[in-house]
């Protein structure tokens, strides 16, 4: 098949394309606040100009590999296999006191109040890089709090549609580039989808609920989970409300009695507390902020995730996942556990177990093939390669285990991309990050919805380490599958 990239010269694309992607952005929301935060200027999210070809068989595997991946989430956050997340976070609690310690604490404090609603719900989304060497796609993490991207990834899909569309693409003859049609990611009503069969599974003491959207002070990504809150109201007639957790005691009221959870000023009542914050310890700025986490846990609101769940997504849980006799625990299917351990690489611990010695001496022997990753979220806290051993030097060796060594994949480089950045366009190469989300509600015995729920392309410019869009180290981009 042919791979070919629509050849747009500069001049085409700086007195054409640009103001086409621009207006186009705007007029559709693919939008982020600066990041000198203003509540009135929008700039549009950095895209890619054209989809990133990706092979067929990969994307389909993971995308088809989602349910089963929801459900392994779900089950270790049951605690099943014997309080297996249980073993794992004391252990972990002692090694990271500042963040997975204090949720840690917060989980047992909120058991011996009580945990009042048993349903939960994860909004999920797993990252794969596509090793270049097999074309298969490679787990980068899975994220278990706070997934964001969703609606953009809508978004950039009709962006390249229209461009493809409008023939953009080919500026010379106006005629499409791509004769089929370029995948558009349904994030935005999946993701929606999956908010609304949980608050409508809330049994309310009215029907005056709504979705509580926990959010950070000054959020650059805004538009990303307005777009999932205007599809609640338009396509399933459900509220929501937008609330920080600093913000928590004084805008809700908890009924110390049923333990429900009510919006101050209207009454209505939260049916969902969906999380697109508090994944990092910065965002926990005073205790009291850590106590409106916890009166969150202990009120019959559905979480989206609980404390379990949020454990669960930790990248400890990750590299022990990797170990096949702990999988078999929870996926005894062989079969499956076998396409599952298909999508790892390598990850090692840096304790005193056997595979831990062995993780300490590749760290020093060979990091430039590994990053080092510490119990964080949201990007940028990773080390790579060569700076590896110096910063274990800096570190107690007992310290060590709060961190876990994982294989760098590498993915192949696209070079006839283009990244867009406001006024700016780059064709250098870039490499591409795809995600899948998934939803599942479920409780301590059930699952009442297990679904995938759409896809994310990132890309970057593949000499720098991480990725993430809103830190300015990537882009939103769409697939064309091949
Ligand atoms: P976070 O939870 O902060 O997003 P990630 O594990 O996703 O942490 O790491 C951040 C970024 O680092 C990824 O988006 C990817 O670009 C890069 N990265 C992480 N792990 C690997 C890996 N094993 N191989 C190559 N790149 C990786
Ligand atoms: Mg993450
Ligand atoms: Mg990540």
């Amino acid at each position: 098949m042919d791979l070919s990239y629509p050849n747009l010269s500069e001049t085409e694309i700086k007195e054409e394309i640009l103001s086409e992607v621009h207006q186009w952005a705007l007029a559709n929301g693919l939008v982020m606040y600066p990041p000198a935060f203003s509540s009135e200027q929008a700039t549009i999210v950095p895209t890619t100009l054209y989809p990133t070809y990706l092979p067929r068989s990969s994307f389909e595997k993971v995308v088809s590999l989602q349910k089963t991946y929801n459900k392994l989430y779900a089950d270790i956050s049951r605690d099943s296999s014997g309080g297996w997340l249980t073993q794992e976070s004391i252990k972990l609690a002692k090694y990271d006191n500042e963040f997975t310690g204090k949720l840690w604490e917060l989980y047992l404090k909120a058991k011996k109040q009580g945990i009042a609603q048993k349903l939960r719900l994860g909004i999920f989304r797993s990252d794969y890089l596509i090793d270049k060497r097999t074309n298969e796609a490679k787990q980068v993490e899975f994220n278990t709090i706070s997934v964001s991207f969703g609606a953009s990834s809508t978004k950039v899909g009709e962006l390249h549609d229209f461009l493809n569309k409008a023939g953009k693409y080919s500026a010379n003859s106006g005629d499409r580039f791509y004769q089929s049609e370029i995948p558009v990611s349904d994030s935005t009503p999946l993701l929606a989808k999956g908010l609304a069969i949980a608050a409508e599974s809330y049994q309310g003491l009215s029907e005056r609920k709504v979705v509580a959207f926990i959010v950070q002070d000054n959020e650059r990504n805004a538009f990303d989970q307005r777009t999932i809150e205007f599809q609640l109201l338009k396509a399933h007639c459900i509220k929501s409300v937008r609330i920080t957790l600093g913000d928590l005691h004084n805008r809700t009221t908890l009924d110390p009695e049923s333990k429900r959870l009510f919006v101050k000023k209207t009454g209505e009542e939260i049916a969902v507390v969906y999380f697109r914050a508090g994944y990092s310890p910065s965002e926990y700025k005073s205790e009291r902020d850590w106590e409106n986490r916890l009166l969150l846990e202990t009120s019959y609101a559905i979480k989206a995730p609980d404390i379990l769940t949020h454990l669960s997504g930790t990248k400890k849980i990750q590299q022990l996942l990797t170990d096949e006799d702990i999988l078999a625990k929870f996926i005894p299917d062989v079969i499956v556990r076998k396409q599952m351990l298909s999508t790892f690489v390598k990850i090692y611990p840096l304790d005193d177990s056997a595979l831990g010695q062995e993780g300490k001496k590749l760290a020093f022997k060979s990091p430039s093939k590994f990053v080092l990753k510490p119990q964080r979220e949201g990007g940028g806290n990773n080390v790579y390669k060569q700076d590896i051993p110096l910063f274990l030097e800096k570190l107690d060796e007992k310290d060590w285990s709060a961190y876990i060594l994982m294989e760098l994949i590498e993915p192949n480089e696209t070079t006839e991309n283009v990244v867009v950045r406001g006024n700016s366009f780059f064709r250098e190469p870039i490499i591409s990050e795809l995600g899948i989300f998934g939803c599942i509600l479920f409780d301590d015995t059930d699952v009442h919805l297990n679904e995938y729920s759409g896809w994310l392309l990132r890309s970057k410019f593949s000499g720098s380490n991480e990725g993430g869009v809103a830190a300015g180290f990537g882009c939103v981009d769409s697939v064309m599958l091949y």
